[in-house]
């Protein structure tokens, strides 16, 4: 640079463009790709400047360098402190316009997924109404001549003129009326540009200096250092912000206990998160063609959804579910169904979020903007996602618990109405379940639902009524020890003092890693098979004796009357042996009788002829049969003079008549009298029959008129009989609808009483009630 006072007082351009520090007319080349080549000073022609107008210009232009510095300094000081991204724009952008000059400067973000500069903050000195107009929209990254090229290249892109420059879109600076325009890359740490600051002049060309340049290139270092600070912040804290989304959504999604809770918690929580107005869930089977299960937060109705768009109808939702990626569809991109479904919704625009876990697709979440499109970046569409895989998760998490749920519940149901008792145990030893069948064996059917309340060791016993300590239970010993039992018997003693026999089989319970988890035992009562099994036994042995008794006789009667007979005896001296014989016979043929009548009365089979009976006529015509057996008892007869009619079958009222009499009879060894009474109470017709025999014994009193029942005092002394005279005529009296009952007794003799209903008051099935016995 020349010193001052030795300039001429007329300049040339040289001159002058040395004084002022810059090329004298600043000629810019481009090359046949329109890419700056050079600026060259060029003398133009013989154009003088006078020396004090050209210290004049540099004087100010210093002073305009000085104070743009300051401006600099002071915004660089400004937007260090600050890392909120808008706030730095902001400051950038307005300095900008007071040092640069220009009448326009905005500040746009890249947003290479879409193609687009997104604007972040912008000025219009000249048509402050048009920043809001023009500057808050996005602009296609191709429709501007600052191609990624340009700007990745170079770091700047200027068109001196947007007519004539050949990197110029003429259309779209026409339509903003832009003359000239600078553009300033920014680029972040990863080197790519991540931001675009541009500088506009209105109406006609702008003579653009180095210095524009200059400022305009530290400007958006500036910016580019404050806003990929901002950035990295912004995105840290969005990223904060979104990892909490994600947790908060996971808990959310989570805390649904059944699928319909958790799919409007789901849809709920992506609604919120993604800034919809609402939005609706749509759970699929498995091949995608009908959804199964569904939530909204704008309730459509069933009938909606229902008619609604099926999958197949939605060639969005196909590629969705295809592309397993979310799509933002408006309301122009909407096809045939899809559309309707938008208009009838008012839907402007949907995000679709494909529900999926590793491998399946759950189903499909959208979520509408009632009023705008959103600008959705490729984070956004990552966080979608996310967030829609937390809901999948939760949804198939909730469904295979749904599943496991139903499925424990009907193995609960099918252990609950098993015909056996089941108990389970845990490795410890304590009772975590009892079906409802166990508890009931064990006569407390509470267990059931409170299976600690259970203690079932309390009351097993031996057979010989020892009781089993609680470690040689099988169902422990499974448990503690691993031990298999099969068919172990045992007795069980209820509170109420009923006992019932078991057969018990015990296992442990083993999981797929051998790993002992408890036991399980299946009870059965087999108190009746074994009772039927005694009670064969018995008949068998009863039976067998009955009839080798009588049968002994006759083959030794009938040996005698062959000797007799072969030694020439008279036909007279072996016919009282015959008869005897006879008598013998009659006897099996009663028991016979018996036995067959037994059979008939269990099979339900034993027909009644019923028919008008006189009581005191039957009764007489017993007592005559039954002392014709004997001559060391008397039977006494008391009944009313009046006929007592009731309706019975004669023949099995006899018989009936005949067991008590017998009995009375036969248990009374030592003779006496034997009482028979009729009375005539209210409605029924009460008969007694009193013996003076040896009575019946206490234990097993109640189990007097089960078959095959006989007291201990008659087994011992070798009564004959088979148990079942008793059984069979209380069986035959029920079926008059009477009773038939042991009254009273004692060592000294015994009372059976036997009531039946008079004609006309049966129905009323009220009986006279004794003052001492209480008893029918
Ligand atoms: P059975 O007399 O053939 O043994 P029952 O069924 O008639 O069979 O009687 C059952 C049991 O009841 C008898 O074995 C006996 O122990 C008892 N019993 C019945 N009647 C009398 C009675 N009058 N006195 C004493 N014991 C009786």
């Amino acid at each position: 640079m020349l010193a001052s006072d030795n300039l001429p007082e007329v300049l040339s351009v040289r001159q002058a463009a040395d004084v002022l520090g810059i090329h004298p007319d600043t000629v810019r080349r481009w090359d046949a790709q329109g890419k700056l080549r050079a600026i060259r000073i060029g003398p133009r022609g013989a154009r003088q400047y006078a020396r004090h107008d050209v210290l004049r210009l540099s004087h100010a232009q210093d002073e305009r360098t000085r104070s743009a510095q300051r401006v600099v300094v002071e915004v660089a000081r400004a937007i260090a402190g600050s890392l909120d991204l808008h706030d730095v724009a902001k400051t950038v952008v307005h300095a900008a316009v007071n040092i640069v000059g220009s009448d326009r400067c905005a500040i746009y973000l890249v947003n290479y997924d879409q193609g687009l500069y997104e604007p972040l903050f912008a000025v219009d000195v000249k048509m402050p109404d048009s920043t809001a107009l023009f500057y808050a929209n996005p602009v296609p990254m191709q429709a501007m001549p600052m191609d990624r090229l340009g700007l990745e290249q170079d770091g700047i892109v200027v068109l001196d003129d947007t007519e004539t420059h050949p990197l110029s879109n003429p259309d779209v600076f026409r339509r903003f009326n832009t003359r000239t325009f600078i553009a300033v890359g920014m680029r972040g740490d990863e080197g790519s540009v991540f931001g675009v600051m541009t500088f506009g002049w209105r109406d006609k060309p702008h003579f653009v200096r180095d210095d524009d340049v200059f400022f305009a290139q530290s400007l958006g270092a500036l910016a580019e250092v404050a806003l990929s600070n901002a950035r990295l912040f912004a995105q840290r804290e969005q990223e904060r912000a979104r990892a909490l989304a994600i947790n908060t959504v996971l808990r959310n999604v989570n805390s649904g206990r059944d699928l319909s809770s958790t799919l409007t918690n789901a849809i709920t929580s992506l609604v919120n998160q993604l800034h919809a107005d609402e939005g609706a869930i749509w759970m699929t089977n498995a091949d995608q063609t009908a959804v199964i299960g569904a939530a909204e937060t704008r309730i459509y109705g069933q009938s909606r959804i229902g008619a609604g768009l099926l999958l197949a109808d939605s060639p969005n939702i196909a590629q969705v579910a295809a592309k397993q990626a979310p799509a933002l569809i408006t309301i122009n991109e909407a096809l045939g169904e899809e559309r309707r479904w938008f208009e009838s919704l008012e839907v402007q625009a949907s995000l679709f979020v494909p529900l999926i876990t590793q491998d399946a697709f759950v189903g499909i979440a959208f979520v509408n903007y009632l009023q705008h499109t959103p600008h959705l970046t490729g984070d956004d569409f990552s966080f979608a996602n996310a967030l829609a895989g937390q809901c999948a998760l939760a949804i198939e998490r909730v469904r295979l618990l749904e599943a496991a749920e139903q499925r424990a519940a009907e193995l609960e149901a099918v252990i609950e109405q098993m015909g056996e008792g089941l108990i389970m145990l845990d490795r410890d030893g304590r009772i975590v379940l009892v079906n409802r069948y166990a508890a009931q064996l064990y006569g407390m059917p509470e267990a059931a639902d409170d299976p600690g309340s259970f203690n079932p060791l309390l009351c097993a016993y031996n057979h010989d009524g020892t009781p089993i300590p609680p470690e040689e239970l099988p169902v422990y010993r499974a448990a503690r020890y691993g031990e298999t039992t099969t068919n172990v018997e045992f007795r069980i003693r209820r509170a109420d003092g009923s006992e019932s026999i078991i057969s018990g089989n015990a296992s442990p319970i083993v999981n797929s890693e051998g790993e002992r988890l408890g036991a399980v035992v299946i009870l059965q009562d087999v108190t009746a098979r074994r009772k039927l099994e005694t009670e064969k036994d018995q008949f068998l042995s009863i039976v067998s004796h009955e009839l080798k008794t009588p049968l002994t006789t006759i083959k030794g009667l009938n040996d005698l009357a062959r000797r007799r007979l072969t030694r020439g005896r008279s036909v007279d001296d072996v016919l009282p042996n015959l008869e005897t014989v006879g008598q013998q016979v009659q006897r099996m043929e009663h028991l016979i009788g018996d036995l067959l009548d037994m059979r008939r009365l269990e099979n339900g089979v034993l027909p009644l002829s019923m028919a008008s009976v006189n009581l005191p006529t039957l009764l007489h015509e017993a007592c005559e049969r039954a002392q014709a057996t004997t001559d060391k008892h008397k039977i006494l007869l008391d009944v009313p003079e009046a006929p007592v009619f009731v309706q019975a079958d004669h023949r099995r009222l006899e018989q009936v008549l005949d067991n008590l009499l017998s009995n009375a009879i036969k248990y009374s060894p030592n003779g006496g009298i034997i009482e028979l009474t009729l009375l005539h109470e209210n409605a029924w017709a009460v008969l007694r029959v009193s013996d003076r025999g040896i009575g019946i014994p206490e234990h097993g009193r109640e189990r007097l008129f089960e078959r095959f029942y006989r007291g201990a005092n008659v087994v011992a002394s070798e009564y004959s009989g088979m148990g079942i005279g008793l059984a069979l005529s209380r069986n035959i009296v029920e079926r008059h609808g009477g009773t038939l009952e042991l009254e009273s007794t004692s060592p000294t003799g015994s009372t059976f009483r036997l009531a039946l209903p008079l004609p006309n008051q049966a129905a009323t099935g009220e009986q006279p009630v004794e003052q001492t016995t209480g008893k029918p």
